[in-house]
């Protein structure tokens, strides 16, 4: 394409960490909440549990990246898939994490995740904005149709809370990954 090496934008919360197991540990203890992961059927997590409200969701992430060492990858390969990327791709971690920057930071390098850039983002909103990303991977439908929207491609790993985005979105520079492997491979086989 010219300019050489292809740009990933890639997201932490339900992309790389498994942040939301954690999230349903506090969610219990603070709240009474019982649900497993699979139950998470929107991103809206007020909309579904109705005895916490916005700040209750952003309070229980920020206590579940307190204690990051309990966090867990959303696939034990992400480390080495990551590492056959960086051959071919500039990988920027690009968040909107409730975590502190430090906090992502140190999980990255305790799971062995090494990347060129990190951008901790005020809001969602602003990932797609980013100039300098070719490719965002992103578990959040919303920042995947304004990635789309905004000319780039957005593959998105699908979970619990996107699986009914992906009946309705219809993009050609949209892609569904149902796992790790998926991503590795689109990569590797459109964009190299
Ligand atoms: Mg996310």
């Amino acid at each position: 394409m010219g300019r050489g090496r292809k740009t990933v934008g890639i997201d932490v919360d339900g992309v790389l960490a498994d942040s939301i197991r954690i999230w349903l540990q506090e969610a219990e203890q603070r709240f009474g909440i019982k649900a497993d992961k699979e139950d998470i059927v929107k991103y809206d997590l007020p909309g579904l549990f109705n005895s916490i409200d916005y700040k209750d969701t952003i309070d229980l992430f920020r206590l579940a990246w307190k204690g990051h060492h309990r966090i867990g990858l959303e696939d034990p390969a992400i480390p080495s898939i990551l590492d056959n990327l960086r051959d071919r791709f500039r990988i920027c971690i690009t968040t909107a994490s409730d975590a502190e920057t430090s906090e992502v930071r140190a999980w990255l390098k305790n799971n062995r995740i090494f990347y060129d850039e990190l951008f901790h983002l005020p809001t969602p909103d602003d990932k797609h904005r980013l100039d300098s990303i070719d490719i965002y991977i992103d578990d959040h439908a919303e920042v995947i149709e304004n990635v789309a929207r905004s000319g780039r491609v957005g593959i998105m790993l699908r979970q619990p809370w996107n699986d009914d985005a992906i009946t309705t979105m219809n993009h050609p520079r949209i892609v569904v990954a149902y796992n790790w492997r998926e991503i590795e491979q689109l990569l590797l086989a459109r964009f190299d």
